[in-house]
């Protein structure tokens, strides 16, 4: 197919979708507790590492600046009470399948697999629980789906962190699936959009670089429509 008749074809789309976008609403907190219990509530953060946010060959400005508002969010959380946060993170050992794929990133041990600063400055930064994976996905993680399992009182999970497209993607679908296959009627799973985002590598310079193109503000929206398709609750933020 040619791009213009693609384009006109798929314009009401993606008008559509820019609509939505700009139609998301905050939530308040207090609308992700279920049955009058704060411990409905769990999070999970996926890739909030440096190696995504400010060190590496895959580090993106535009990840970086999700830091704030999720350590904001953390802090919101705890303050009103809950104790259900994990963190998925990559933890590659240095012949990772996953470099076929992407740069070499993330080994353990190195700068690029540690939890970003922010985290670790918070006061209850030692009571999350950090998960390593050694692939995109979170479910597959060792040890994440008996997380999840061990805390059937949450009925809420937010999920935050990068990439919209990618890991974000893979983990809320996973925590959606997972109570759709499991007929968990009242399992909700929520993405404030400012707490998520992708990286961006236009196509000029990928070429240069002999990677993929990733055009970080089509593939963030149509990943997010994705999302919202399948049952994720998507909302701009989550207010105090
Ligand atoms: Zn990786």
């Amino acid at each position: 197919m040619q791009i213009e008749p693609f384009i006109a074809q798929s314009k009401p789309f993606i008008e559509w979708m820019l609509e939505w976008q700009a139609g998301l609403k905050p939530l308040p907190f207090e609308s992700l507790i279920q049955n009058n219990d704060v411990q409905s509530v769990g999070i999970v953060s996926v890739d909030v590492i440096e190696g995504f946010c400010s060190v590496g060959p895959l580090s993106s400005p535009r990840v970086n600046r999700i830091v704030e508002p999720i350590t904001k969010l953390f802090t919101l959380a705890w303050e009103c009470g809950v104790r259900d946060i994990a963190l998925t993170q990559d933890t590659h050992p240095e012949d990772a399948v996953e470099f076929a794929q992407y740069a070499p990133h993330c080994i353990r041990g190195t700068v690029e697999s540690e939890t970003v600063a922010a985290f670790k400055a918070l006061p209850f930064f030692d009571q999350l629980t950090v998960i390593p994976k050694n692939s995109i996905s979170s479910g597959l993680a060792p040890g994440f789906q008996e997380w999840v399992s061990a805390r059937p009182q949450v009925q809420t999970w937010v999920v935050v962190g990068d990439c919209t497209d990618l890991c974000t993607h893979q983990l809320a679908m996973y925590l959606r699936l997972l109570a759709n296959q499991q007929q968990q009627r009242g399992v909700r799973v929520v993405l404030p959009v400012n707490t998520v985002d992708t990286y961006d590598m236009p196509v000029e310079t990928a070429k240069t670089l002999g990677i993929p193109p990733h055009d970080a503000e089509f593939l963030h929206l149509v990943f997010l429509y994705n999302m919202m398709l399948n049952g994720v609750e998507i909302v701009s933020e989550i207010t105090p």
